[in-house]
């Protein structure tokens, strides 16, 4: 019988459960809100949650998995299989890794969910064919806020959890921000920072795609919106030239398909920025929505690989 993999990306809203076979090819895809309960259970509701999903997955078939991927949210310390906070879900210090493996009863691979979405991006999508952007690169995911992955000299940063948190990165002209801190780049260049500052300008309502189409019909507020986010996001990209000089900064996320030419902006901004610095290329993230699973199957596929290799 051939390898299957169980698949959970669990986001601030809802989680995605999936059945892969060994060549990762996601057979299956289930989806639901993720249960909201108070701190104290947020864990145990948690893989309560996955085990039920996973009986769902394969009960209807022969299929036994031998290995599990586990892509959460919120800050997570992937090499102790931590949990350490997250803000929407509770949970604070939790052993998820052990917890899940102990539920699920298989061996799980355990990390962060824009972290693995950027590795599956790197692996499987847009650097599926591009070594140098493999090895060095930036994933920004420009959505209600703004989620980032580090990848340096073919590593991710993850520094306990806490690295490429640059939506709450200081820009010039920054606003209050949820995170307590004034100044953070997701109060401007965010999809969210768009539409939330076009409608307290003008009282209309809409996404980021409605205030770029406002702006292409002529209005001005919605220029300056956009001008300034752009502005915002160039600023952090710039730092990130002259800290970790990424050959490529993959888009992801609903800003990044908002405008046709928001991408070629955002490139001629960063440009003029820059002096000796390598200049990244600015590149469409090519894997959807279920770029968390795929990031889940890589989990699952390495931990897979690394148990038979312990057992040679
Ligand atoms: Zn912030």
């Amino acid at each position: 019988m051939s390898e299957h993999f169980l698949l959970f990306d669990v986001g601030g809203t809802d989680i995605k459960a999936g059945l892969a076979n060994a060549n990762g090819e996601i057979l299956q895809v289930l989806r639901e809100p993720t249960h909201k309960v108070g701190p104290e259970h947020a864990a145990a509701e948690l893989v309560g949650q996955l085990s039920a999903l996973s009986r769902r997955l394969t009960s209807q078939s022969a299929i036994t998995p031998v290995a599990a991927g586990l892509a959460v949210c919120g800050l997570v310390d992937a090499e102790s299989g931590t949990g350490i906070f997250s803000a929407n879900l509770g949970w604070r210090n939790a052993p998820l890794r052990a917890m899940a493996s102990a539920e699920l009863g298989l061996p799980v691979g355990f990390g962060h969910d824009v972290a693995m979405a950027a590795r599956a991006e790197l692996e499987l999508g847009s650097g599926a064919k591009d070594a140098a952007l493999r090895r060095n690169a930036v994933v920004m995911v420009i959505g209600t806020g703004i989620a980032t992955a580090l990848m340096v000299d073919g590593r991710l940063i993850s520094a306990g959890g806490y690295a490429g948190e640059l939506g709450h990165a200081q820009v010039p002209g920054g606003l209050p921000c949820a995170c307590g801190a004034t100044g953070c780049l997701e109060t401007l260049g965010s999809a969210g920072a768009i539409s939330k500052r076009y409608q307290q300008a003008t009282g209309k309502a809409g996404g980021a795609k409605e205030v770029f189409a406002a702006r292409a019909a002529g209005d001005e507020i919605a220029a300056g919106i956009i001008h300034e986010a752009i502005e915002a996001l160039t600023f952090t990209m710039a730092q990130l030239c002259s800290s970790v000089a990424p050959e490529g900064i993959v888009l992801g996320g609903g800003l990044a398909q908002a405008g046709d030419s928001f991408i070629e902006e955002l490139q001629v901004s960063l440009r003029r920025r820059l002096s000796f610095h390598r200049e990244p290329r600015l590149i469409p993230a090519h894997l959807g929505a279920d770029a968390g699973l795929q990031g889940a199957m890589i989990l699952a596929r390495d931990i897979a690989a690394q148990r038979s290799h312990l057992a040679l």
